[in-house]
């Protein structure tokens, strides 16, 4: 977008008879990239130089040269929107297959809901980044230095439930006191429990306090969400569900578009 507005017109006259006319003009501009741009200029006209002093000669120079100056040194808005970093952790995989059911493996079930997170997002602002996109095994002091090498703002590690007691449901949200950033996670887990509790059908239990291995040493706000219970029927044919599935990574992808 354009804009263009006269907003001040001066003429100054001189005693012995020549005069300047001096119109300022400012533009703003306007796009994605620089969200404002504001030029000034100087026009000259009207000079008449009736004398042979060359003091007054030297004025119309003297402001054109002012002019130039004031352009190189307006400053462009470089105000831009923070980009937000998290990394999507993928419980388990290759030999390594979290709980099991006859219907679905956990390793098989966070890796899907982790493409469609990766997937699903289409905010500019907002980067994610996976530890794995591929069914392989990767140690645990492996995925924490990943995850520290990428500095993000947040970390979600993704995993599902087993029990003996098959009437065990819901989702868990697990954040370490021995985190650096513990108090953080803290408030972000309550913030995206509220967040499920609101856009998806299965219940929540509070947060709690687990001194798990990517919780205490990842450096930024680090959660574990175990996203429900393979050993729960119900809970089962909601996590092996494409549209289910859909839902969670939309959920998640709100939420993360929500952080400040
Ligand atoms: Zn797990």
């Amino acid at each position: 977008m354009l804009k263009s507005t006269i907003f001040e017109s001066v003429a100054i006259f001189f005693n012995d008879g020549p005069f300047l006319n001096l119109n300022f003009y400012y533009y703003t501009l306007k796009n994605k990239k620089i969200e404002t741009i504001n030029i000034f200029f100087v026009s000259l006209y009207g000079i008449t130089s009736q004398t042979e002093n060359p003091m007054k000669k030297s004025i119309p120079l003297f402001l054109a040269c002012a002019a130039l100056v004031s352009f190189a040194f307006v400053k462009p808005d470089t105000k831009t929107t923070k980009q937000i970093n998290v990394v999507i952790d993928a419980g388990h995989g290759g030999t390594d297959f979290g709980a099991t059911s006859s219907s679905g493996t956990e390793k098989l079930i966070v890796e899907q809901i982790t493409t469609k997170i990766k997937f699903l997002n289409k905010n500019e602002n907002v980067v994610i980044h996976l530890t794995r996109n591929e069914d392989k095994y990767i140690s645990l002091s492996d995925r924490t230095a990943i995850i520290n090498n990428i500095k993000p703002d947040l970390v979600l590690s993704l995993h599902v439930n087993q029990s003996a007691n098959v009437a065990q449901s819901g989702m868990e949200f697990y954040v370490a006191n021995e985190s650096a950033a513990s108090e953080k996670s803290i408030l972000i887990a309550n913030a995206l429990r509220t967040k499920f509790t609101q856009n998806n059908t299965i219940k929540s239990s509070e947060v709690k306090k687990a001194p798990f291995f990517i919780l205490k040493k990842s450096v930024a706000p680090a959660i574990v969400i175990e996203l429900g219970y393979l050993s729960n029927l119900s809970d089962r044919a909601y996590l092996i569900d494409g549209k289910e599935q859909d839902k969670i990574a939309a959920t998640i992808i709100s939420f993360i578009s929500e952080l400040k």
